[in-house]
């Protein structure tokens, strides 16, 4: 059983408060519009969709 980083759709998006990388399945993007940074910031999403 292989497994795929690609395996479940999501996006990536930068984080404008530190830069971090954060991953978020596009299901919860669409959902919650927002993304939580590694470091605790929320990122809003709506502009990447
Ligand atoms: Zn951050």
């Amino acid at each position: 059983m292989a497994k795929h980083d690609s395996n479940e759709e999501s996006i990536e998006v930068t984080c404008p408060e530190c830069g971090a990388i954060v991953r978020v399945p596009i299901e919860e993007a669409e959902r919650e519009m927002r993304a939580r940074c590694p470091n605790g910031h929320d990122v809003e999403l709506a502009k990447m969709l």
